[in-house]
């Protein structure tokens, strides 16, 4: 789209010191740190500068990659395959930055470094402590991130709330970076809440005040502060915040609770927030409006139509588990001037009152998963949405369930299956490559990151791409299996698109059906507000079609 072209980032300043935005968060968790270090990211692309972001998560995981979603929220996968923590999306949407495995720096890498260099007799016989050599090892890894990435600006998320013990080496790092780096070269931005009691009828700004106290007494006085809060603050509170947390007024800023998360960068530059990192860095740049944002917010809050769409997955009462979805599908409904209604539905609960649950939904997702919990549910979704003509999209285990359903209910394949659920099933219509067979170690076995894919043409998903190659990040072990290709072909399903060589099938599609796309991949993770992903968009645009035969829950959508 047109707008993205408006904040691409492009180099200008001839800088000498890498300059460092550090975020850190008080108070309590979930104030949207991530967010925040993402929006401050778009007010200095918009400024012209480029900038790269890294997320310092300080647990001991190495990476995302085993962490339950159910705790933690979705893992999200970078270009180069590394699996990280979801702030990294925010980030990618929120900027042009591309990030790899380097921008999630966790305590399980810092440490695992600093062991492997001292078996490597690296330390030249000294003792290895915390200080300095974890502090070291930290300062080093973020600062080779700007470097790479030849940023103007890095911004930096500290994981995790002030005061937690997990995180002391790490507000120790940035602690030195700001002695080595200079006051003009670094910014402690810090995250904090200021809760309204209603018996009071007051904004309290003590929290912020101790909060800031703990930042300070290990040797961190914020230049910003962002308060979370859900009304707007006074000058007076402003004012007072300033005086006890020793920050200049005009940095004390406001974040209100916001209805659509792109108004956040809106909402900051309203208060100056880029002139202040601006001045405070002092950067050859200026503060621009962000008029592509605004048309963006524009067309999300008050868009002409409206669909409603069913997404079945597993971890539904966590929105955060399949965040990247959830933002592609706005995406594409303001791509196409529509409000999306997500009903998430846990595919147990479809097991149990069955495919009514989809009743008056304008398109069905399955997303993707793993472990064999609630997979018949999902699978009679698709069978539903085959049958009824309802637009159907496929991600990964989403793509998986579709040709099993296919192969037991239109091929005729009784008991097909994934041998990830039923290692003895007759029709083993999805498995692991013989290659993978051989590798014990799970790990080894998972397709990570991007992958190129060839469109098959004339199909519905060349119609949506464009395009005859693209690339798209994957996470799985298992992949259609090549024996039944024949069969699959001369039932009726397309193989929309294959892996370049020939050997996978990354997409498959039902020519007879109004739209019945699914891929291999995981489409979530490359879409942006303002360029939305062609496949979430096509079926947007196609659930609103069927909206206007069938309307639905929302009877009025669409007129
Ligand atoms: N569990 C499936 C596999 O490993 C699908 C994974 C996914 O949907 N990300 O192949």
């Amino acid at each position: 789209m047109a707008d993205s072209s408006a904040t691409a980032p492009r180099r200008v300043t001839g800088k000498q010191h890498p300059k460092l935005i550090f975020v850190t968060g008080g108070v309590i968790s979930s104030l949207g740190k991530g967010l925040s270090a993402a929006s401050i990211g778009t007010l200095l692309e918009a400024c012209g500068l480029k900038v790269t972001l890294q997320k310092i998560d300080p647990y001991i995981n190495v990476d995302a990659g085993t962490m339950n979603p159910f705790q933690h929220g979705e893992v999200y996968v970078t270009q180069d395959g590394s699996e990280t923590d979801l702030d990294l999306g925010h980030y990618e949407r929120f900027t042009h930055a591309t990030l790899s495995a380097n921008n999630n720096l966790t305590t399980g890498k810092i440490y695992g470094n600093v062991i492997a260099k001292e078996r490597k007799g690296d330390y030249l016989g000294k003792t290895v402590q915390v200080v300095p050599h974890i502090t070291g090892e930290i300062k080093e890894r973020i600062l080779q991130v700007v470097r790479d990435s030849a940023a103007d600006v890095g911004i930096v998320e500290v994981g995790g709330t002030v005061g937690d013990i997990e995180g002391l080496p790490f507000i120790e790092a940035i602690r030195e970076l700001r002695v080595e780096l200079g006051f003009e070269n670094t910014v402690f931005v810090h995250v904090t809440l200021v809760p309204y009691i209603s018996t009071a009828g007051e904004a309290k700004t003590k929290p912020t005040q101790h909060s800031v106290g703990e930042l300070r007494r290990i040797g961190v006085q914020p230049d910003v502060l962002l308060c979370r809060t859900e009304r707007p603050l006074s000058r007076e509170v402003r004012a007072k915040i300033a005086m006890f947390c020793n920050v200049a007024e005009e940095a004390v800023i406001t974040a209100r609770d916001v209805s659509c998360i792109y108004e956040l960068p809106l909402r900051f530059h309203e208060q100056k927030l880029d002139e202040v990192l601006i001045n405070r860095l002092k950067l050859r740049a200026k503060a621009q409006d962000l008029r592509p944002w605004k048309r963006l917010v524009g067309r999300l809050t008050h868009p002409p139509h409206e669909v409603s769409l069913a997404v079945v997955g597993k971890y539904i009462d966590l929105k955060d588990a399949y965040k990247s979805i959830a933002e592609a599908l706005m995406h594409a409904g303001a791509a196409n001037n529509t409000r999306v209604n997500v009903k998430w539905i846990d595919s147990e609960q479809i097991e149990d009152e069955g495919v009514q649950l989809l009743a008056g939904q304008h398109g069905v997702l399955i997303p993707g998963g793993f472990g064999n919990r609630g997979i018949e549910g999902k699978i009679e979704a698709i069978r539903w949405a085959r049958e009824k003509k309802v637009p159907f999209f496929g991600i990964c285990l989403g793509m998986q369930l579709a040709v099993i359903e296919f192969g037991r209910h239109v091929l005729g394949l009784r008991r097909a299956n994934s041998t990830e659920f039923d290692a003895s099933s007759p029709h083993p219509v999805i498995d692991l490559m013989r290659e993978q067979k051989s590798v014990k170690d799970m790990g080894g076995t998972m397709r990570l990151g991007s992958y190129p894919c060839r469109i098959a043409k004339p199909s519905a998903a060349f119609r949506a791409y464009g395009k005859e190659i693209i690339f798209e990040r994957h996470r799985h072990r298992f992949e259609f299996n090549n024996a039944y290709r024949e069969q699959y072909t001369k039932g009726g399903l397309k193989f929309g698109g294959v892996s370049p060589d020939g050997k996978l099938v990354e997409m498959v599609e039902l020519p007879s059906h109004p739209w019945f796309v699914a891929g291999q991949f995981h489409p979530e993770f490359q879409s942006r507000p303002m360029d939305a992903h062609p496949l979430f968009r096509e079926f947007v645009r196609a659930a609103l079609e069927h909206s206007r035969r069938a309307p639905g829950p929302n009877a009025n959508s669409g007129s």
